[in-house]
């Protein structure tokens, strides 16, 4: 998963900007799975069986209606499952992740805000639709009903007679879920039905404690742990709704109005579907793999940019697949929904956001991210309750690995190399101890640590480890300790017991001869805001040139930013305030490396105006007739206010105002002037801080694109002008 964070200098880590397959998805072990599972060979009359195949995986045949106008799905499960543990087991325990919908409480909490916002939109919405669940009707093996108990999202099934090693047993269920409206893992909202944890699926024995985990759903983060399954899942859905599912789909017609969708994948790690009926589906098909895109057609050269987020899919998966070991299906899918903020990795599918604007999509880190969970998740699986540093770590480094291949300076190697404050938490810690700060830990501390064993091997040392990893443990789940255990057989154990000390000990912080010297890491961030402030712009075209924020993109691309101060303010209270506005902005100019020209006297203002300035954008502080640039060209000033509507003549009238206006600068329509102004001699108490507040606000390339605003005497916006920033909402507070 990926998730936008807010970090200090609310700079994101990345921006989230950002053919049915027709041969059958083996895997690249197992064939069929499911003709063999209903037909069981019944040992004697018990209702266990042998399992003539030694199948080790599971196999499920599940099949499922859709009542998309109840936001209902009926199905039947049946389960044929092996123990291949070493214990006589008389239970069998499946999640009910869907469960987790059944209180506000159990639900996850990273999609609170994305609700809080559905729930105003939508008055009509009570709380309780909101809310979901899964019943289960009843269990059964070869027709007897067994005793079951679904609770805390644990679904425990007793066998009546005991299972052997060895021996399979073959249940049936049936369940109804209730999908919950919103934004869950399973939801609906608007035209789609997300559906991740719908159907129970079988938890993961641990051998060591002779226990299922029974394990609820993370309300903080993710615990997706499941050991790789064979799966075969037919759909009934609306004729017209397109459907995304792993594996081979096959479609057959059902009842009027209906259709049946039939997906086969085998050896695959959880099974989800996203269905809409106004899924467009673009598919291209490269050396026997077909990338599959579903989206909505809802703005100008969609498939344009679907086509080319498809080509960058093509380029990362060849990537991983070279680095680590081959992806080993025939298809990929990425869903495009409603999530915002977030992205989420599934077996063979992953859920993107809506794509706004023209995304900069070689830069759209977070679909590099989810893509590469495709092998740190899905295809190496691990627990990720308990040590989430295995898939997010990995994820994210592998996302920088692949940038810094492809030669991309921004999201490269540099971005690990820059070393935050160290973490009291370690490397190794469950989601629980992380608490909110899964995203310090696990991503950015998690790919840090990878990092450094990085370096101390070498690139092609590195590469072969993790083949290593990745043949020993493909289709399985991986541990820690197991990973330390391939780093000791390939690299030894002095590099194992350093390695194992950075990830289990608090405080880990990358060794400093990796790390960015100072310059380089004010060039990095110089380099990083310019990335960002360009890209907003690159992706809203239609943005006016009179933005605020533009004035930062401007500079941060090369031309010259100017900084003209009032040198006839009457009071200190005025000065102090016109200071304290500079030292602000400059504490954020350092942060990201511009370094304009300050200008606090009027001769040296006299002897540029003509020729420097003409040049230079412009940031003007304080009252317009104490300030010499605003005096010297007030009717231009008035000229250019007047195109973007701010009427100037009659605010800066009034006593007690304050606020800020952008326009072209008088001399030269290339440039820019920004205004932060007040019109009586200085800002009142009740404004000052408000005045302050905006003025930085104003400058963000996340915060909506301002044009002017005007505080009255209390504070308050009383008149603004401003363009909607898609991307403000995602750092709203
Ligand atoms: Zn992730």
């Amino acid at each position: 998963m990926n998730k936008l964070k807010h970090l200090n200098t609310k700079l994101p880590k990345c921006m989230i900007a950002g053919s049915l397959v027709v041969a059958l998805s083996t895997g690249p072990v197992f064939g069929t799975g499911i003709a063999m599972a209903a037909k069981p060979t019944i040992q004697n009359d018990s209702l266990l069986e042998a399992d003539a195949a030694v199948h080790q995986l599971a196999r499920y045949q599940v099949d499922a209606r859709l009542d998309e106008k109840k936001m209902t799905i009926h199905g039947t499960e049946t389960v044929t499952y092996r123990n291949n543990t070493k214990d006589t087991l008389d239970n069998i325990v499946f999640h009910t992740f869907a469960d987790a919908n059944r209180s506000k409480e159990t639900q996850s909490g990273m999609f609170e805000n994305s609700n809080e916002r559905m729930a105003k939109e939508n008055p009509d919405k009570k709380p309780e639709d909101f809310l979901g669940g899964i019943d289960i009707n009843n269990v059964k093996s070869l027709g007897q009903p067994l005793k079951f108990d679904n609770s805390n999202q644990a679904l425990k099934v007793a066998l009546g007679q005991a299972l052997q090693p060895g021996q399979s047993i073959t249940l049936e269920l049936e369940f109804d879920v209730k999908i919950p409206y919103g934004s869950q893992r399973l939801s609906h909202y608007k035209n789609i039905i997300n559906g991740a944890h719908w159907f129970p699926v079988l938890s993961v024995y641990n051998p060591a404690d002779h226990t299922w985990d029974k394990t609820p759903y993370s309300t903080t983060f993710e615990s997706d742990y499941y050991d790789s399954a064979d799966y075969q899942v037919t759909m009934n859905v609306p004729a017209d709704y397109q459907i995304s599912m792993p594996g081979t789909l096959t479609v057959q017609d059902a009842e009027a109005g209906r259709k049946m969708v039939t997906a086969t994948a085998n050896n695959t790690r959880e099974f989800v579907f996203f269905t809409s009926p106004d899924f467009k589906v673009e598919s291209v098909t490269r050396d026997g793999l077909t990338i599959q895109y579903y989206y909505f057609d809802n703005q100008k050269d969609k498939k344009q940019i679907i086509d080319q987020y498809i080509d960058q899919a093509f380029k990362v998966i060849n990537f991983f697949s070279e680095k680590y070991g081959k992806y080993p299906y025939p298809e990929f899918r990425i869903v495009e929904s409603y999530v915002e903020g977030i992205a989420v990795e599934f077996s063979r599918m992953i859920q993107m956001g809506m794509i706004e604007g023209q995304p900069d999509i070689s830069n759209h880190s977070a679909f590099v991210h989810e893509i590469a969970h495709q092998w740190f998740h899905s295809l190496i699986g691990n627990n990720s309750e308990k040590e989430s540093f295995l898939d997010e770590g990995f994820a994210d480094f592998s996302m920088v690995y692949f940038y810094e291949k492809q030669g991309n300076p921004l999201n490269g190697f540099k971005v690990i190399q820059f070393d935050e404050v160290s973490l009291d938490s370690p490397l190794d810690a469950t989601n629980d101890k992380v608490g909110d700060s899964p995203d310090a830990i696990f991503y950015k501390k998690g790919r840090q640590a990878i990092y450094e064993l990085y370096r101390t091997l070498g690139e092609e040392k590195f590469d072969e480890l993790m083949q290593t990893y990745f043949d020993q443990y493909v289709y399985k789940n991986a541990t820690i300790e197991g990973l330390l255990q391939v780093v000791e057989n390939k690299a030894g154990k002095k590099i194992r017991d350093e390695w194992e000390a950075d990830l289990r000990q608090p405080n880990y912080s990358l060794k400093s001869e990796y790390r960015l010297t100072a310059d380089e890491e004010a060039a990095y961030m110089y380099e990083q805001f310019k990335s960002i402030y360009h890209s907003v712009f690159v992706q809203f075209p239609e943005v006016p040139s009179e933005t605020m924020s533009r004035i930062i993109d401007k500079t941060l691309q090369g031309e010259p930013l100017t900084i003209i101060l009032s040198d006839r303010l009457t009071s200190d209270k005025a000065t102090k305030q016109q200071d304290q506005l500079l030292n602000q902005f400059q504490g954020f100019f350092q942060i990201a490396g511009i370094k304009p020209t300050i200008i606090t006297e009027r001769q040296v203002l006299k002897n540029k105006l003509k020729k420097e300035l003409g040049d230079s954008n412009i940031i003007v502080i304080g009252k317009p007739d104490a300030n010499g640039f605003v005096q010297a060209l007030k009717s231009g000033i008035i000229k250019r206010a007047d195109t973007v509507g701010f009427k100037w003549q009659e605010i800066m009238k009034k006593s007690n105002q304050s606020g800020a206006y952008i326009i072209k600068h008088p001399y030269n329509q290339n440039r820019l002037m920004l205004h932060y102004f007040w019109t009586g001699d200085h800002l009142s108490d009740q404004t000052a801080d408000p005045f302050m507040a905006k003025a930085l606000e104003s400058l963000n390339f996340s915060n909506h694109f301002y044009q002017y605003y005007v505080l009255n005497n209390a504070g308050k916006s009383s008149i603004e002008q401003k363009i909607e920033n898609p991307y403000a909402k995602l750092f709203a507070e």
